[in-house]
């Protein structure tokens, strides 16, 4: 320590002096500081507990903040209300195939959220409007809202992420660097890649798209995928071994959306 500091020190502690007054937490006498008139008699062990649990509650926020906090942070979405679609939000009866769906989804959601470190695939694929999105979106949300520990969700639109990517190739000081998806992907314990297919519309994929998604399956293996392509034109569209990546993990997370009628019509 030096001079100065032990100085300091010195002067503060006989500066601080006691009261006959006791805390009634401690039995501790109270104590003031010589000097300074308008500081109260103050008990200096409920001070240090006061700053010890607000430090506590800073780095409680902080951490909840960076896991809780990356979906909405860090994600690519099409439009800022898909972050509001939950289970509960998806209305479904009982007996038909998007109830089969939901319940589907809802068994994903309970093994992602109960065993963080298993490492599985899930594709939801079919015609648009079948609500593939807002399932996807709604195992997110019960991920990132209920998993303890916390684990770290993003959601990719992917039709956006080539075009930010894109972006990023013309001018370098964007953030979508192939780098920062690779970071962001690795980095997340769940993710979504909402539509493939979108970016290739009617065309076998370009080399850069196959490419940027294959990285993204290299860098986690907790990928859900949704798509309006059938199986049939995902192999038209994909490389196989990027077709089987996306199923990689085994029967019940491949669910086919094609018998459900488009929801958005609300028939
Ligand atoms: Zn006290």
């Amino acid at each position: 320590m030096s001079n100065s500091m032990g100085n300091m020190i010195g002067t503060i502690n006989r500066a601080v002096k006691r009261t006959d007054e006791v805390c009634p937490i401690h039995g501790t006498s109270l104590v003031y500081i010589q000097g300074v008139k308008k500081v109260k008699p103050f008990c200096m062990r409920c001070t240090i507990e006061q700053r010890d649990a607000q430090d506590k509650r800073m780095h409680e926020e902080y951490k909840v903040s960076r896991f809780r906090g990356y979906l909405k942070g860090q994600s690519l979405v099409d439009r800022a209300d898909t972050f509001g679609y939950t289970f509960a939000t998806f209305k479904s009866n009982t007996g038909t195939s998007e109830h089969y769906a939901k319940q589907a989804a809802r068994q994903v959601a309970g093994t992602y959220l109960k065993q963080p470190d298993k490492k599985f695939n899930c594709l939801f694929y079919g015609n648009a409007g079948a609500g593939k999105t807002h399932l996807a979106m709604s195992i997110l949300n019960a991920v990132n809202d209920n998993a303890e520990p916390m684990q770290r969700c993003l959601f990719l639109s992917v039709n956006k992420l080539i075009r930010e990517m894109k972006n990023w190739f013309g001018d370098k000081t964007q953030v979508w660097s192939p780098k920062h998806v690779a970071e962001l992907v690795h980095k997340a314990d769940l993710v979504v890649l909402d539509d493939l297919g979108a970016e290739s519309a009617n065309s076998q994929a370009t080399s850069f798209v196959q490419d940027t998604i294959f990285d993204i399956y290299e860098s986690n293996q907790r990928i859900i995928t949704t798509t309006n392509l059938s199986m049939d034109d995902l192999y038209k569209t994909y490389h196989s071994r990027l077709v089987s990546r996306m199923q990689e993990g085994g029967a019940g997370h491949v669910i086919d959306f094609s018998k459900i009628r488009d929801k958005r019509r609300g028939l």
